[in-house]
């Protein structure tokens, strides 16, 4: 496909997506030669625009751009363990595997939300866009049976730390980037570009 091609959109016509545009590129490969002149190999160079449903958890991703965190709670009465809340949200409870109920967690998480564990990692995976050294914190809440995985965006993460969220809703990716988190007491002008403490 010609690079002269527009990239790949996607709308909805009357419930189905309607894709327009280029998905795939292919650019001009270079030859790999050893030492010695030989060839080894070729690169492939080439990108790929995926379309990713969010389907069920689309809520969430909205909700974040919005500056709210959506949880969700089985609310089953004839689940063993209804009324359990996760934050990430899932669909399906894991022990009746009934639909959940969306429930808001933003001021749960302002109130209770702590620094359960926490990595810094200095090396990323392909397609990092977080500043790095990337501070990844695994976020507990009062009340809920999960814990979160996301990242702090100022200061050093420290165990047992109260943290509140932030969220990317000037600029908005839709994606889970959107959500991270900061220490108790962080100023607005602490803040990362686009972010704020939310609606
Ligand atoms: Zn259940």
């Amino acid at each position: 496909m010609s690079r002269t091609q527009e990239r790949g959109t996607v709308r909805v016509e009357q419930g189905r997506y309607r894709v327009q545009g280029a998905f795939h590129y292919v650019y001009p490969n270079s030859p790999i030669f050893d030492e010695e002149g030989k060839l080894v190999g070729v690169t492939n160079p080439r990108d790929i625009t995926h379309i990713h449903t969010y389907g069920g958890e689309a809520p969430f991703f909205e909700a974040l751009s919005q500056g709210r965190l959506l949880g969700t709670e089985c609310r089953n009465p004839d689940c063993e363990h209804t009324g359990t809340r996760h934050v990430p949200f899932i669909i399906h409870c894991p022990d009746c595997l009934q639909r959940t109920d969306i429930i808001d967690v933003t001021d749960l998480a302002r109130q209770t939300a702590k620094v359960h564990t926490f990595m810094v990692t200095e090396r990323t995976g392909a397609f990092n866009t977080l500043k790095k050294p990337v501070r990844f914190i695994n976020v507990e809440f009062e009340g809920v049976a999960t814990i979160l995985m996301s990242y702090l965006s100022v200061g050093e993460p420290k165990i047992g730390q109260r943290v509140v969220p932030i969220f990317n809703t000037h600029e908005p990716t839709y994606t889970i980037l959107d959500l991270s988190w900061v220490p108790e007491g962080t100023s607005v002008e602490q803040l990362p570009d686009h972010f704020t403490f939310g609606a």
